[in-house]
C-alpha cells in the first residue's frame, strides 16, 4: 500500500483535504523568504502561523499582449525545513531546484486563465509551466 506523504504536512487549516478550501487559506499564511521574484515568476516561501509548516508557492505568468488580462498559474507545495533552508540557500537559482523538489508529494494548483474559470485543484510536486 502506497504511503499517503501528504498526511504528515500541514494541518487542517493550511492544508484541508478541499483544494478550494486550501487555495483560499493560502492568504493567511505568513510570507517568509522570495529567493526569485520577477514579474512573471516568482518562488516564494511561506509559513503557517499554527502549525508552522513551510510551504513553497511557485507563480508563473504568461504576457498576454492583446488586452492585458495575463494568464496566470500557481503551485504551492508543502516543504521540509530543510528543503526550505536549501531554496534560500540557492537564492535567485532556486527555480533550478524545483522540477527534483518532491515529484510525489502532493502540490495545490491553481490556474486563472486568460478564459473561463478559476480553478484549484491537486497535483504532484512543482508543475512546470512556460513564464515570460
Ligand atoms: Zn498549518
Amino acid at each position: 500500500m502506497a504511503t499517503q506523504e501528504c498526511e504528515t504536512f500541514g494541518c487542517v487549516t493550511c492544508w484541508p483535504s478541499d483544494a478550494v478550501r486550501a487555495w483560499d487559506h493560502l492568504t493567511v499564511l505568513q510570507g517568509l523568504e522570495e529567493p526569485v521574484a520577477e514579474s512573471h515568476f516568482s518562488v516564494r516561501l511561506r509559513c503557517c502561523r499554527q502549525c508552522g509548516q513551510r510551504f513553497l508557492t511557485v507563480f508563473y505568468e504568461t504576457i498576454d499582449w492583446d488586452d492585458g488580462k495575463d494568464p496566470q498559474f500557481w503551485t504551492v507545495l508543502p516543504v521540509t525545513e530543510t528543503e526550505a533552508g536549501s531554496l534560500i540557500a540557492a537564492g535567485r537559482h532556486a527555480g533550478f531546484e524545483l522540477r527534483a523538489l518532491a515529484p510525489q508529494r502532493r502540490s495545490l494548483c491553481h490556474d486563472s486563465p486568460k478564459a473561463g474559470p478559476k480553478r484549484s485543484y491537486w497535483s504532484l510536486g512543482v508543475v512546470p509551466r512556460p513564464h515570460d
